[in-house]
């Protein structure tokens, strides 16, 4: 179809799964949209690719994919007729402890509260509760601000979820229950004395129960490439090796939606907006970087405690104390001697990533934002605390600092994951407070990265939810 007066209806900057989903979202109206990628293949966070040793593939950013089966858009397209598969491993998180024992978190509640001691009904009743509402809430939740469709189900999840982890932590007793609670929660990347850092661990502790925290077969490119083959059957566009400078480098189109976060935006389009919008996105804030690790390990991880040993992700943290030190630490600029470590193991499951027998592993640690320390040591310590002897299969490594994170995807400012901190400031005001955060000062252009609600993860909803916007304002679309 082609677009009245302009080359394309509508164009979409940066193919990460927000970039991917707004195309598809625009697409599937029958518009024509194209879409630019700066890097050589598209993905952003979802790119996969033999880091270390030949025959061994790694997931460069994004690993585990809870977000993603619970995205109620990603859920509706026709993906695995575009060749995608998720893994559900035994265990979706394991969390050991420095005496040797684990919590294993299963899709069962009763079965992962039988981990926790005197703390076993608290969690049943809470998890419970939230899980039985799940469907309800997960519209309301991955969205922009809005009155919710359950309001009465969002107020009960909100009481909990607004207060800060260490708070929510105070109905647990156990080391086991507070620990696990603790790793949870730090997927919020602040210090977890921070308001709202425990919706964070309600929200990744009832995808586990509700759906599982999977891993894509073959690497999470597959989900990028399902994504990208959906849009081409759609009759989209696309065109790689295009990093856009400016909005004079752009065909004409009625509406732009770049999936870059502000600090490219106000680069890129910085001359179409209002003194008021610039000034609102020089203010927006980035948080802390991630120092990440791939393996090629050449048998797999030997941790003690056996439910590490099936488990897709491991929490590397040990007591609620030393994770809240570690991110406390991380936020004021320093690098935690022991760093509270997030790990994956998807060759236990996933046979296409490694050669037979050998194994990868994929891990990160929050560091200060911008930084440059090398965090392998410290890291891999920490590893070995709970697996002794996996120091000793490392047949290769690949780090990545904070800075290089960024030279790899420019979203990834300073190393932030996230696109911009995520604290009660910026969770619904990300990236400017503005009735619609998807729009800009400017007509007919958006934002629709991480940087805008519902925030980071692999779930594709600020992409879907700023293209309606777009198709609402400039397209009259319902
Ligand atoms: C190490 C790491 C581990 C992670 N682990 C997980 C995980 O396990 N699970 C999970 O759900 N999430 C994880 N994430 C977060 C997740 O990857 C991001 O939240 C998600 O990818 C954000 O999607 P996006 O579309 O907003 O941006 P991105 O995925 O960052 O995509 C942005 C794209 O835009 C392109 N681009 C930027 N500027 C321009 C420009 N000027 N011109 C053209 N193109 C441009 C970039 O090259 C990139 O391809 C992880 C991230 C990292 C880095």
């Amino acid at each position: 179809m082609k677009a009245r007066g302009n080359e394309y209806d509508a164009i979409v900057v940066g193919s990460g799964p927000n970039g991917l989903a707004a195309a598809i979202t625009m697409q599937r109206k029958g518009l024509s949209v194209l879409l630019i990628e700066a890097r050589d293949t598209i993905g952003g966070g979802l790119r996969s690719a033999s880091l270390t040793l030949p025959g061994f593939t790694h997931d460069i950013c994004s690993a585990v994919h809870p977000l993603a089966i619970a995205s109620p858009f990603f859920t509706a397209l026709p993906l695995k007729d575009h060749g995608l598969e998720f893994i559900y491993p035994t265990v979706g998180v394991a969390h050991p402890f420095e005496n040797g024992g684990a919590v294993a978190v299963y899709r069962d509640i009763a079965e992962t509260a039988q981990y926790l001691g005197e703390d076993k009904s608290t969690y049943q009743i809470v998890m419970s509760r939230i899980v039985k509402s799940w469907s309800d809430l997960l519209p309301d939740l991955l969205a922009p601000f809005h009155f919710p469709k359950h309001p009465l189900k969002l107020a009960a999840f909100g009481l909990k979820g607004l207060q800060s982890a260490t708070t929510f932590a105070k109905r647990f007793r156990t080391t086991e229950a507070r620990g696990l609670w603790a790793g949870m929660a730090a997927h919020s990347i602040q210090p977890l004395t921070n308001a709202t850092t425990a919706s964070f661990g309600l929200v990744l502790l009832a995808t586990a129960h509700a759906g599982g925290w999977p891993i894509a077969k073959g690497g999470s490119m597959s989900i990028a490439n399902a994504l990208s083959s959906y849009f081409l059957s759609l009759g989209g566009k696309m065109i790689t090796d295009f990093p856009v400078r400016s909005l004079n480098e752009l065909p004409s189109s009625r509406a732009i939606l770049f999936d870059v976060t502000p600090k490219q935006l106000l680069e890129i389009a910085g001359e179409k907006f209002s003194r008021v919008y610039t000034s609102q996105l020089k203010k927006y804030r980035y948080g802390m970087g991630v120092f990440k690790i791939d393996w090629a390990l050449s048998g797999p991880i030997p941790f003690t405690a056996s439910q590490c040993r099936q488990a897709g992700t491991v929490h590397l943290g040990n007591s609620l104390e030393e994770i809240v030190k570690s991110e406390q630490e991380s936020s004021e600029g320093k690098h935690a001697d022991h760093p509270f470590v997030l790990l994956a193991q998807p060759s236990l499951f996933d046979h296409t990533r490694a050669p037979a027998g050998k194994h990868t592993a994929w891990a990160y640690c929050h560091v200060p934002n911008g930084s440059t320390f090398n965090m392998t040591e410290r890291i891999e310590q920490q590893v070995e605390r709970f697996a002794p002897g996996f120091k000793d299969l490392i047949l290769q490594r690949h780090v990545m600092n904070p800075v290089q994170l960024e030279t790899y995807d420019a979203n990834y400012v300073g190393g932030d994951i996230n696109g911009g901190v995520a604290d009660a400031k910026q969770l619904f005001t990300r990236p400017a407070l503005k009735l619609s955060p998807y729009r800009t000062s400017a007509k007919g252009i958006y934002i629709c990265s991480s940087s805008t609600p519902p925030g980071g993860g692999v779930h594709g909803m600020c992409g879907y939810h700023a293209a309606r916007r777009a198709l609402r304002d400039i397209f009259n679309e319902h």
